[in-house]
């Protein structure tokens, strides 16, 4: 066994699962705040999260004022946890979750049992792979996730295809273009189910400047090719080729296919265990703390919600950890009523936090505790409209938008009916008025 890696003790105050930016951010500050024992337990041989495979910028301006590409970001993280004295357990798989924060690992040693006072679910999120996007066609090889082609170009140093397809056009899209362009690939064409690019920032310019065309409102619907990609077939709605009432298919030569985003929560650990989960996005239940069902469990990082740059995963994990102190010196109040968020409109893809934990002693209001102030809010379509949060008849907060999917929506929550003295134990509705 190689001498380097640490054993998970017995016994912590917090153990973290997840060495990525919001493990171990959420390691740091605890140990900042003086919390004695912190220990992050990493499946992987090395800590970091995804930024360990990504060679490209940006990363760290939120977090070091410094512009790093993933790699020494992901190395400055895990440098500035060890500094305070975090304990990075690697190779360390946490296999189950059960009632008392005990957690059960499987370490190069054997399974082990490790019982903490607090757990911090920082496990991520991944791709949706292709069986789960229903595509059609044979099953050759060079059909990949963005995730999976930067680890095969970064930490396999191999180059998997030549000319390959993107499928999507979120954040993680061009950042394939990227690791493409660093390993000599040239995709062909970006897809786009939509009339505009899903990311923000305009990042677009990148597949101007590589020279990529992005072919909008055109759907992948089948994959050719027997051992090798050879081709894709695409699916271009009419309005975009301004012929009504027209679908047009088109074959692409190509070589690969790279499905970039559509992430979901890597919550197999929630599922397995006594945690309540949100049904339609495998996302842990959590309040405006971060506290999950059972409050010894706090979650936090993207494992919450779909993809966010690392900085916003950085800071959420800090805001975590301030709240997992809190609680750990009996700041926090235990639970009393939590009141559930229901979504009226089949449009609404998720939204976090789930419920809202009513507090005693005001310390809402008082700005001391509060992990989180806006809900976000997903849409599963383009839509432009009203989002509004109802208790009954009556509007508690509204926002005008105009959105596509996987662009996150703040929506501020109503810290009017966050007083225990409120006993109104309705459900809250999301609303959405198209416009
Ligand atoms: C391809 C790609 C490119 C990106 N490019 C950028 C960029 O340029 N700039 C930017 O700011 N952001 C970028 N991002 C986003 C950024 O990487 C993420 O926001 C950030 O990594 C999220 O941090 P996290 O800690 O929540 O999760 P992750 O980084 O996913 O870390 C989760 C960790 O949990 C571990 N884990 C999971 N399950 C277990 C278990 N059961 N036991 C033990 N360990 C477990 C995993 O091994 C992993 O190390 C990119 C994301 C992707 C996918």
């Amino acid at each position: 066994m190689n001498k380097d890696i640490i054993q998970p003790p017995e016994q912590c105050n917090v153990a973290i699962i997840g060495a990525g930016p919001s493990g171990l951010a959420a390691a740091t500050e605890l140990k900042k705040l003086g919390v004695e024992s912190v220990i992050v337990l990493e499946r992987e041989a090395q800590a970091g999260g995804i930024p360990r495979h990504c060679t490209h910028s940006p990363f760290g301006l939120r977090e070091f004022k410094r512009l790093y590409n993933g790699e020494r970001y992901a190395d400055e993280l895990s440098h500035q946890a060890i500094k305070s004295g975090v304990i990075i357990c690697l190779k360390s798989s946490v296999i189950a979750i059960n009632k008392g924060a005990i957690l059960e690992l499987s370490t190069p040693t054997g399974i082990r049992t490790l019982i903490a006072q607090k757990v911090i679910i920082c496990t991520g999120i991944r791709e949706t792979p292709r069986a789960n996007r229903l595509i059609s066609g044979q099953r050759p090889m060079g059909i990949l996730t963005s995730g999976a082609l930067q680890s095969i170009i970064h930490l396999k140093h191999k180059k998997p295809f030549q000319r390959p397809v993107i499928i999507g056009t979120e954040l993680v899209s061009f950042s394939s273009l990227l690791s493409c362009r660093y390993a000599g690939i040239k995709p062909i064409a970006m897809l786009e189910k939509n009339s505009r690019i899903t990311a923000k920032w305009g990042v677009q310019i990148l597949a101007k400047i590589f020279d990529v065309p992005i072919f909008y409102k055109t759907c992948l619907h089948n994959i050719i090719g027997k051992k090798e990609v050879e081709a894709v077939e695409i699916n271009i709605k009419c309005s975009a080729l301004k012929k009504k009432k027209e679908r047009i298919k088109k074959v692409l030569p190509c070589d690969g296919v790279i499905f970039t985003g559509e992430f979901v929560a890597e919550s197999s650990l929630l599922r397995m265990g006594h945690l309540d989960v949100d049904p339609s996005t495998g996302n842990p239940v959590i309040d405006q703390f971060g506290r999950c069902s059972d409050s010894d469990y706090f979650a936090t990082g993207n494992m919450t919600h779909p993809v966010e740059t690392a900085g916003y995963c950085w800071k959420q994990g800090r805001q975590t950890a301030q709240q997992v102190y809190a609680s750990l010196k009996g700041e926090l109040d235990p639970y009393q009523k939590r009141i559930h968020i229901i979504s009226t409109s089949p449009i609404i893809k998720y939204i976090v936090p789930q419920v809202l934990a009513l507090t005693v002693k005001g310390d809402y209001q008082s700005g001391k505790h509060i992990a989180m102030d806006c809900f976000q809010i997903r849409v599963n379509k383009a839509v432009k409209g009203r989002l509004s949060i109802r208790s009954g008849a009556k509007t508690l907060v509204q926002k005008k938008i105009n959105s596509l999917p996987e662009r996150r929506i703040n929506l501020k929550l109503p810290c009017s009916i966050l007083s225990a003295k409120n006993d109104a134990d309705i459900p809250l509705q999301l609303h959405f008025e198209s416009r």
